[in-house]
């Protein structure tokens, strides 16, 4: 998601007139288009931060700014005004349109330009792009989650579900098919619910994927989905094959139903596993990967097994394994982080 808004504000810059330098010492802004999921992550930008600083010094012209989701972390924001004043702008993830105005207002002002917006607006459709790859690429569905799992930080940043309207999607896509591309991934923070904000009609994600199929382009993915929303019609669809690629990326998190009810995930493993049975069903060809939280409060010995034996069970193709880490402002940061660094770092790397 933080890549492809990349792509669209290298395309404002584009339209803007601006060209991309390959080193950072040629350049003339900086921003850092920044993720919020994991602490790592954070630490990264700040250390970047601090190389920034001497070339800014050097450069004073240079502008520099931080946007993305740590933006709209207000704890993000005071730490940038106290330790790293040298930074031009900080703005988020519901006004990367506004990047025109907002560097021309760095441009005139002597002070730091913040413009976070803590709610989300209308999905703003049009916006120039310059994709990365010539064969591959992004195409949002929808921005936002409401799903609050107890770890994740991303409703915070990303605001509530908001879908983009069938047309606008499809034409996108007939565009880049037209364009040569051969693979689109379409892209949402959780693309089964799809269609479910729409008030005007009954549209879901499985009736998007039933006519992109139809497009003239090889290679149709989707990432990421939400077990808790994955319906029948879609699996229907999905079995139509096609251009419509076998590969299912489910976020599990725990294979114990204790510890999902605690990440507030809202399905159980029973639950879980009779969605792969449908899915295995309807597409023998299926492959099917996952993310894992190791560690989580309250975990214990028995659910860990539990997610090691649903693993098994499911054999899955691959798995991404994190350890938790708790993000501040999401329930999880509150409870007890109760499982020791080292237990968790040997089960994750077992
Ligand atoms: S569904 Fe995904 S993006 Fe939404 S809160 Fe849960 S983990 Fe975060």
């Amino acid at each position: 998601m933080n890549e492809h808004d990349t792509e669209v504000m290298a395309g404002i810059f584009m339209a803007l007139g601006y060209q991309a330098t390959d080193t950072v010492d040629d350049a003339n802004v900086i921003l850092l288009n920044t993720c919020a999921i994991r602490e790592g992550a954070e630490n990264k930008v700040f250390g970047e931060l601090g190389h920034l600083k001497s070339l800014k010094l050097e450069k004073p012209d240079l502008l520099l700014g931080v946007c993305g989701c740590m933006s709209q972390e207000e704890s993000v924001v005071k730490r940038i005004l106290e330790k790293h004043h040298f930074v031009d702008m900080i703005f988020g993830t519901h006004n990367i349109h506004r990047l025109p105005q907002i560097l021309n207002e760095a441009y005139l002002s002597k002070e730091m330009v913040i413009e976070v917006w803590s709610k989300e607006g209308d999905v703003i459709e049009n916006l120039p792009k310059v994709r990365k790859g010539k064969t591959k690429a992004w195409v949002n569905i929808m921005y936002g989650c409401d799903k609050f799992c107890t770890y994740c930080i991303v409703p915070y940043t990303r605001g509530k579900e908001r879908s983009r309207r069938p047309g606008d999607i499809i034409q996108e896509v007939r565009h880049l098919a037209a364009q040569g591309y051969k693979e689109i991934t379409l892209l949402g923070q959780n693309v089964n619910a799809y269609g479910k904000d729409f008030t005007d009609i009954e549209y879901r994600f499985g009736d998007l994927m039933d006519e992109i199929r139809k497009i003239d382009i090889p290679r149709i993915r989707f990432t990421t989905s939400h077990p808790r929303d994955f319906d029948d019609h879609l699996i229907e669809v999905l079995a139509k094959g096609g251009n419509l690629v076998d590969h299912i990326h489910l976020p599990v998190q725990s294979g114990s139903t204790d510890t999902l009810k605690i990440m507030a995930r809202k399905y159980t493993r029973e639950q879980y596993l009779e969605l792969v049975k449908k899915i295995k069903e309807a597409i023998p060809s299926a492959s099917l990967t996952t993310d894992i939280i190791v560690g989580y409060p309250n975990e214990t010995e028995e659910h860990f097994e539990e997610t090691m034996s649903l693993y098994r069970e499911v054999g899955f193709d691959a798995a991404y394994t994190y350890i938790y880490s708790p993000r501040e402002g999401t329930p999880a940061a509150k409870m007890q982080d109760n499982v020791p660094m080292e237990v968790k770092r040997n089960v994750c790397n077992a």
